[in-house]
């Protein structure tokens, strides 16, 4: 999935209510200016929090870049395949 120009997306996990993320725009913006990696790196760092009945949030780095943080679905298919493995294993047992 293509970000539009201007914005970057930022994805969490899916029970995840804080983050903590690096603004690709500073660090592009500092990349080759000669100051050291710590303060480029200290300098992009964005924390936030999203409310778990929330999919996306937007959030601004301290230099004005928008952020769009967005939640990754919960996966389904790995849950309902460990359960369906659950009940063979009780059903071998049973028998
Ligand atoms: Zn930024």
């Amino acid at each position: 999935m293509r970000n539009p120009p201007g914005t970057t997306a930022v994805w969490i996990a899916p029970t995840a209510t804080r983050f903590s993320c690096l603004c690709e725009p500073c660090l592009d913006l500092e990349d080759g200016n000669g100051l050291p990696v710590l303060e480029v790196v200290g300098g992009a760092n964005v924390r936030g929090t999203l409310a778990l009945d929330h999919d996306v949030g937007i959030v601004r780095c301290p230099a004005g870049h928008e952020l769009v943080v967005r939640r990754r679905p919960a996966s389904r298919r790995s849950h309902r395949s460990a359960t369906m493995r659950l009940v063979a294993i009780r059903g071998g047992l049973g028998a």
